[in-house]
């Protein structure tokens, strides 16, 4: 099964995609977890994405399309995976869709979690808050005006993204304002639906 987790930063796509990582023994991909690792390793693409990522603008789609097109070949990946983060731009899905096409895979679902803005703020406000609270370093992006730069960007970039798939009857829209257990059950049905087609 390969997923598409859609929607702003701080919408849940994460915690949902741990979820299903479980339930269907698929790697969760977060290219956001992959750049931050490579921030911290120093590595060639750490170094360009650095400066980017901490503004809260995005990084090169060549970058990120080479990171993931890498990482769907590796071996825990074969039976699927679940996108989070993934794609930003329409291009990051076209490149997606070429690179699966080449070997006769594609995408299952992509699942849009909706949020208002407003939400987002107040969430990404206690995340930040409850990372301080577990002694653990906040991400230097939550904050309040660097995550604003973040929803602009999705505005202005990503919002285009769900009709991509819309078009291609692929979407399915989740209120993401609901419990994360409301959330995970209605993403569990959307699939079981799957299943059975
Ligand atoms: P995230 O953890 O998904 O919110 O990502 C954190 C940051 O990493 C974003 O604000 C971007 O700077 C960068 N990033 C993650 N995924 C992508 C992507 N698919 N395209 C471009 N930049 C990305």
């Amino acid at each position: 099964m390969r997923l598409i987790f859609l929607g702003p930063p701080g919408a849940g796509k994460g915690t949902q995609a741990k979820r299903l990582v479980e339930r269907y023994s698929i790697p969760q991909l977060s290219t956001g977890d992959m750049l931050r690792a490579a921030v911290a390793g120093g590595t060639p693409i750490g170094l360009k994405a650095k400066a980017v990522m901490e503004s809260g603008q995005l990084v090169s789609d060549d970058i990120v399309v080479g990171i993931i097109v890498d990482r769907i070949q590796q071996s825990d990946a074969h039976n699927g995976f679940i996108l989070d983060g993934f794609p930003r731009t329409l291009g990051q899905a076209e490149a997606l869709d070429a690179a699966l096409k080449s070997r006769s895979q594609k995408i299952d679902l992509a699942i849009e979690l909706k949020v208002d803005h407003d939400r987002l703020i107040d969430r990404i406000t206690s995340r930040a808050l409850e990372a301080r609270d577990r002694g653990e370093e906040v991400r230097k992006d939550d904050d309040p005006e660097i995550f604003k730069a973040r929803l602009e960007a999705y505005a202005r970039d990503t919002a285009i993204v769900a009709p991509y798939y819309k078009d291609r009857g692929l979407l399915v829209e989740i209120d993401g304002q609901q419990s994360i257990d409301a959330v995970t059950e209605d993403i569990q049905k959307a699939l079981s639906g799957l299943d059975k087609n």
